[in-house]
């Protein structure tokens, strides 16, 4: 039987009610004994490394899962993450790039019901996640939940309460998971020897363009952060009203790296297409993201500016795919 070290850090799987809302309060052992099936598929042990919404998940706790996966790297086949599902995809995002090219499978997991409530989705997402982890063709990081395989460079929370609530942008979801027989439809490919990474550079944010915003919220973010990401519209661009432009290039020529991604949820950017993107990218050496996620991009930019601080170096890290999270690549 396979070796499973399951991570619990939370989330409704693990919350019970109380006077202000549910609250995760169920121990990773309390999870795993309210699901004996289980261990029919694999050797379990636990470790509660949080127990907190995923609302108050940082960068610094993804630093923390990875570290307890480094240190217990040699001792399992197989790692089960148990996560609150609304900052899930960022997560994943960060473990993406903390830990690269993993032979082993490190499977995250969550549910939209608590286990202990009456039709909770909860359990089905265990079991599942311990059958991908312990399988023998399992590998890289991926969430699976409802029964879909999802990337960890790829996966988004796309509905609130659905159990379905996870999809996978821009690229096709790796399997399939039903009735305990996984249907895989692509292996991730490796790049190299497995490698973790201890840090990030937290100093990254991202602002969402509304029509009308000023641009003092952006000269903000530039002066306070190493990074940002710009969440724009359609295929990429700055509004011309404001002072978007100089804000852009004076941080730009200080040294600061920033991102343009768009808020339409599928296809990516292509910043170079109109006007409104095409002179700011060229003019400040705007980075954009293509075909990645938001979520992707933000905990890309944390590990690329942990690496690196030369700006022709954090383009090439930025634009080299990492676990299939960039398909387009820079062809100017
Ligand atoms: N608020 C919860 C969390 O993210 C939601 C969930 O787990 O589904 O921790």
């Amino acid at each position: 039987m396979k070796k499973i070290l399951m991570i619990g850090t939370g989330g409704t799987i693990a919350s019970l009610p109380s006077e202000n809302g549910l609250v995760p309060q169920m121990s990773t052992k309390e999870l795993l004994e309210k699901v004996p099936s289980l261990k029919e598929i694999a050797e379990i042990e636990a470790i509660q490394l949080l127990n907190i919404d995923s609302t108050n998940i940082t960068p610094v706790h993804w630093i923390l899962m990875a570290e307890t996966i480094r240190t217990n790297y040699d001792a399992y086949d197989g790692f089960v993450i148990t996560h609150g599902t609304d900052t899930m995809a960022y997560t994943a995002a960060g473990l993406s790039y903390l830990i690269q090219n993993s032979r082993k499978p490190i499977v995250i997991t969550g549910a939209q019901i608590p286990l202990a409530e009456e039709n909770s989705d909860a359990a089905r997402n265990l079991r599942d996640a311990v059958l991908y982890a312990a399988d023998e063709n399992s590998r890289g990081i991926q969430v699976v939940f409802s029964g879909s395989v999802i990337l960890s460079t790829r996966v988004r929370k796309n509905y609130t309460k659905r159990f379905d609530a996870f999809y996978s942008v821009n690229f096709p979801e790796i399997a399939r998971i039903t009735n305990g027989h996984i249907l895989r439809y692509m292996e991730p490919s490796l790049d190299g020897e497995t490698r973790f990474y201890h840090d990030l550079n937290t100093n990254v944010g991202l602002l969402k363009l509304v029509p009308g915003l000023k641009s003092d919220v952006l000269r903000f973010l530039l002066e306070t952060y190493d990074g940002i990401v710009i969440e724009s519209f359609g295929s990429g661009g700055i509004p011309a009203y404001y002072d978007y432009f100089n804000e852009i290039v004076t941080a730009t020529e200080k040294g600061k790296t920033v991102v343009m991604t768009t808020q339409v949820p599928n296809e990516g950017s292509d910043i170079s297409l109109y006007e409104v993107g095409n002179r700011i990218k060229k003019t400040a050496g705007l980075l954009e993201s293509y075909d990645m996620t938001s979520e992707a991009c933000l905990a890309k930019l944390m590990w690329v500016l942990s690496v690196t601080k030369d700006s022709a170096e954090i383009k090439r890290l930025f634009y080299t795919p990492v676990a299939h999270d960039l398909l387009r690549s820079e062809a100017e």
